[in-house]
């Protein structure tokens, strides 16, 4: 069952279109397996529409009250484009696109969720038990990738300045603070410290915005890791 849920803030920022592209797609990705972020972003939504539709009429209770004097220079108001405005708003326009698409890592075959199918993937990289495929966004100092794990490996601990989003796409992991399952949406800042293990393998969405950091012995050694993992 799923544990780990985006926080109010996120969800709010993600339904006001707030979000980059990498973290709006995380959210869309998790609300596709949970009913409970789904709705709560339906909810959120509406307000949004309903917020834009009383804007609207505030505006035009006083434009009317204004031009009481000479009704017949009133222009005509055009509802249609008022609607279309109101509908224009990104929150509300989902293309829905229902190809299916494949990735395959280690001779393992995954469906792609919808959010990301019409995004570039570069091509994969590995390292020991670990491979990466960049996901094209252009966002900078975000990277986005999909990152598989081999049964039975792991990432070295590590900390981030930055903030890291590991979103559960298959299989499991586990840190020294749970398990986690397939739609779980964990997201860390530079204050945790962290070891994921994967004993049975797994396929994450990962954003990051700074490399990795190692804070134990020899793994301060791996910082190709590092960049390799952000
Ligand atoms: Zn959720």
């Amino acid at each position: 069952m799923i544990k780990h849920h985006p926080t109010f803030e996120l969800l709010k920022s993600f339904v006001d279109g707030e979000l980059p592209a990498s973290l709006s797609a995380g959210i869309a990705i998790h609300a596709d397996m949970c009913a409970v972020c789904q709705h709560q972003i339906a909810q959120l939504t509406e307000q949004v529409a309903e917020a834009s539709f009383e804007f609207e009429e505030a505006f035009l209770d006083r434009f009317i009250v204004d031009s009481n004097d000479d009704i017949e220079d009133m222009p005509v108001i055009n509802f249609d484009q008022m609607i279309d405005d109101i509908t224009a708003s990104n929150a509300l326009t989902e293309t829905v696109v229902k190809t299916e698409k494949q990735i395959s890592f280690n001779e393992q075959s995954y469906t792609l969720p919808n959010a990301l199918h019409n995004m570039d993937l570069g091509r994969t990289t590995h390292i020991g038990k670990l491979s990466r495929a960049r996901i094209q966004l252009d966002e900078n100092e975000i990277h986005t990738s999909l990152l598989h794990i081999q049964p039975g490996g792991g990432v070295p601990e590590h900390t981030h300045k930055g903030f890291e989003l590991t979103l559960l796409l298959d299989g499991s992991f586990e840190d020294e603070n749970g398990q986690y399952v397939k739609g779980d949406f964990i997201m860390l800042n530079g204050d945790h410290q962290h070891h994921p293990i994967s004993p049975e393998g797994c396929l994450c969405y990962t954003v990051a915005n700074d490399a990795l950091h190692f804070t134990q012995g020899i793994n301060k050694l791996l910082n190709p890791i590092g960049s390799f993992i952000y």
